[in-house]
């Protein structure tokens, strides 16, 4: 199968154009087209000689992801269900904000992390995405928003997709680098989150990258405990050592990390947790800001229940209190099965029944 051309940084596709006999500048160009007037196919690309785009046709796609579901929410959020060369299907979400356009990559068919409140880790770990595929979710979405004509730019990305990104870690960094170089697409370091389930080793590998990335960590309960519960990632990686790698972080980068907490109603939403949580922090409050997130129910899991609005409010108001920086997120696209991994799950359910 041959690969597609986004999983190449603008260095290394410049070594295989060398390699292969032809101009350093013809990445220049190549980039060019892709990235800055985004042609779909290699015979666009006016100004390469036909020698080279040969070349370029016989080694690489541009397309290898064909859209197979489009679903519009009524705020304005779209979600995209796109069918990879091998069939295997993965979710890519546009959303928008006031300061922008936002994407949601997948970067894994599935999730082995297998969180128990997740409709992704329902479904094990088919394979990983290479870095292309990665880049082609958001090169579809700008596609998608070049064709509406109003000049609009997918200007941020959460990678909280279909996944657990440092599972899958070098074709990530090759996505970053992609996708924020300024001869791209030049998408700020500082508008793109990895969030991860806490994979310590690459928390601290993280930490070591020359790269303005922002980190977000799952972190969901205050003790191992209740972690353990509903994470059965925290055996591996109990709270402690998710703590110290942490801190390495911090202490490496000087970046502010963002906590996530679902708040799953009568699991970990108590004052106790809050305060417990409070306690966790507090010395890197500085450094930390904590997202509370409403439960997006899922069907297979119905142990769990979102938490109730006064139970939310009590829960914020505790870690306001005790000086933690943190906020609710706001939902988007709840009509249209937002939640990670939800809307892949019930199409794979659907072609099973066909
Ligand atoms: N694997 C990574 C990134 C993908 S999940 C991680 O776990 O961090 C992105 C975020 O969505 C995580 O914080 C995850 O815990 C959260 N999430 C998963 N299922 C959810 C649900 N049903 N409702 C709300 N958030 C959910
Ligand atoms: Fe995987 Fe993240 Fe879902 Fe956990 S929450 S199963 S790590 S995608």
């Amino acid at each position: 199968m041959k690969k597609s051309i986004y999983g190449l940084t603008f260095d290394q596709l410049t070594d295989w154009l060398i390699e292969n006999g032809q101009k350093k500048y013809r990445a220049v160009q190549v980039w060019d087209w892709l990235y800055k007037k985004r042609v779909t196919q290699f015979s666009d690309m006016k100004n390469i000689n036909g020698d080279c785009v040969e070349l370029l046709e016989a080694n690489f796609v541009i397309q290898s992801l064909e859209q197979a579901v489009k679903q519009e929410s009524e705020d304005g959020t779209i979600k995209f269900l796109f069918k990879m060369q091998d069939g295997n299907l993965i979710e890519t979400v546009l959303m928008k904000f006031p300061y922008g356009h936002s994407v949601c990559v997948t970067t894994q068919v599935g999730c082995n992390i297998g969180c128990s409140f997740c409709a992704s880790g329902l479904l094990k770990k088919s394979r990983d995405l290479n870095s292309g595929e990665i880049v082609e979710q958001i090169m579809n979405v700008q596609h998608h928003l070049d064709l509406k004509g109003n000049d609009d730019r997918v200007s941020h990305i959460v990678v909280m997709g279909i996944g657990e990104p440092f599972d899958n870690y070098d074709n990530l960094m090759n996505f970053l680098r992609v996708v924020n170089d300024q001869k791209g697409l030049m998408i700020g370091a500082r508008h793109i989150t990895v969030s991860t389930s806490g994979l310590t080793p690459k928390i601290r590998d993280f930490a070591n990258e020359n790269i303005q990335v922002n980190l977000a960590v799952s972190l969901h309960a205050p003790n191992n405990e209740l972690r353990t519960r509903i994470m059965k990632i925290n055996r591996a990686y109990p709270i402690e050592k998710l703590m110290d790698a942490i801190d390495y972080y911090l202490e490496t980068t000087n970046r502010r990390i963002t906590f996530e907490y679902i708040l799953l109603n009568d699991v970990n939403d108590h004052v106790a947790e809050a305060e417990q949580l409070a306690k966790l922090l507090y010395n890197k409050r500085h450094l930390s800001y904590v997202n509370l997130i409403p439960y997006n129910p899922v069907d297979e899991h119905d142990q769990y229940t979102r938490s109730e609005p006064e139970n939310i409010k009590k829960f914020y108001e505790t870690l306001r209190k005790r000086n933690i920086v943190c906020g609710v997120r706001m939902e988007q696209g709840t009509d249209i099965d937002a939640a990670c991994g939800q809307l892949r799950s019930k199409q794979i359910k659907k072609e099973k029944a066909l």
